[in-house]
């Protein structure tokens, strides 16, 4: 484990911005685990987890409290005894994009459109990470995590982490260090059916058709490049972390009305039905490219926020205050930050309030 103190945590994020980390520990080799447990325990706190940095809103003020980066590497791939499913158990540190990849190389189905989200595999969990068809809680068996409420290593079974839309136990709470993620996997050379319109259309096919897994991660390609969701070094659009905002939740009426004005309203797994928090963000009247705050503006390609120059965790917070009131006021809808807190900061605390009081219920 490589310690070092007073390091700056924005070049470690895609966002780019916020102060440094007081100390920083950076896990390689999950041997070492025990090391972070010594060090928490010496800097009497918790540690913050961090993992490719790419839902993460950092302070300006930085971490006073350690933050541990998951840099384990590996992936360990068994076929069932039947030859039915292949169980497949990743580092937390290991590269989202690199997972996709292989499992698509293997020929295995359940990960495939999940292709460009960046990250690592251990922050899946956290968020119940999914795009296009797919979420890890259609593939996720188990999951070994540190708990630092009992100060030992525990294996929670996928009901256990009680994954819902965009959460599960671990969103908004320090007390797990996830370590290890096992999925569950089918031998397939076809995709999933494809069910997002966008992604049949790029295909050419009906909604509900599978097609070659290949094929079925081009096209996921192929869309969230057009809407600059896929991180590009020499991409303008580049410092982001993906959607500002979840998809709210509306009711049959709203629903009804919204169809009618050709928003994207969608019924997920949880038999919730949401719109696209980004056409909503569009409906409130902002523009591609439009300066919000100091330092932020919206996207050249899709309704989300990205950071210039020496943005700010406060200018991001008041940017996406702002956003969040007019969205509000035009629509009666109220939106809920996605990007995860590190640091405590007055300057947005409100984004910190509004998640948990989304999250409560
Ligand atoms: C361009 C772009 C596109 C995106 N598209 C999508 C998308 O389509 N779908 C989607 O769901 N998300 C998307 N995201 C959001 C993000 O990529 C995912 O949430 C991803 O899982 C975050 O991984 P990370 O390693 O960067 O986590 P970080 O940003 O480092 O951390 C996020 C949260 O997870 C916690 N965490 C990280 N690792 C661990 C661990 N090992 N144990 C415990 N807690 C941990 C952190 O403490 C933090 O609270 C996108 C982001 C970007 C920038």
């Amino acid at each position: 484990m490589h310690v070092r103190t007073q390091v700056p945590l924005a070049p470690l994020t895609t966002l780019g911005i916020g102060g440094n980390a007081a100390v920083l520990a950076e896990l390689t080799d999950p041997a070492d685990f025990p090391d972070v447990v010594n060090l928490a325990r010496r800097e009497g706190a918790r540690p913050l987890v961090l993992g490719g940095g790419s839902n993460i809103l950092v302070a300006d003020a930085g971490c006073g409290v350690p933050v541990v980066r998951m840099a384990t590497q590996g992936a360990v791939f068994e076929r069932d005894d039947d030859g039915e499913a292949v169980t497949v158990t990743v580092q937390a540190g290991q590269s989202l994009q690199d997972l996709v990849e292989e499992t698509i190389s293997n020929g295995l189905t359940g990960l495939e459109t999940l292709i460009g989200i960046p990250g690592t595999v251990g922050a899946t969990p956290v968020q119940n990470v999914g795009a296009y068809g797919q979420e890890v809680a259609d593939v996720l068996v188990r999951v070994t995590a540190w708990d630092w409420a009992t100060g030992r290593e525990v294996t929670l079974s996928a009901e256990n982490c009680r994954l819902g839309h965009r959460t599960s136990i671990f969103k908004h709470s320090t007390r797990w260090t996830l370590l290890t993620v096992t999925f569950r996997l089918r031998p397939s050379e076809l995709s999933t059916p494809i069910t997002y319109g966008m992604v049949a259309r790029v295909l050419d096919v009906p909604k509900g058709t599978p097609v070659l897994l290949a094929e079925a991660a081009a096209a996921v390609l192929t869309v969230r490049r057009s809407k600059g969701m896929v991180l590009d070094p020499g991409d303008s659009d580049n410092r982001n972390v993906g959607s500002v905002f979840l998809s709210p939740v509306v009711d049959e009426k709203e629903a009804e009305n919204l169809r009618a004005e050709q928003a994207p309203v969608n019924t997920f797994p949880d038999s919730l039905t949401r719109v696209s928090a980004s056409w909503l963000v569009k409906a409130a009247g902002f523009t591609l490219g439009q300066a919000i705050a100091p330092g932020i503006r919206m996207s050249t390609k899709h309704f989300t926020l990205v950071a210039e120059g020496h943005a700010t965790a406060r200018e991001f917070a008041e940017a996406a205050r702002a956003v969040a009131e007019a969205v509000k006021e035009t629509t009666g809808i109220q939106l809920t930050p996605e990007p995860d807190l590190f640091g405590d900061e007055p300057a947005y605390l409100h984004l910190k309030q509004s998640a948990l009081a989304a999250a409560a219920g």
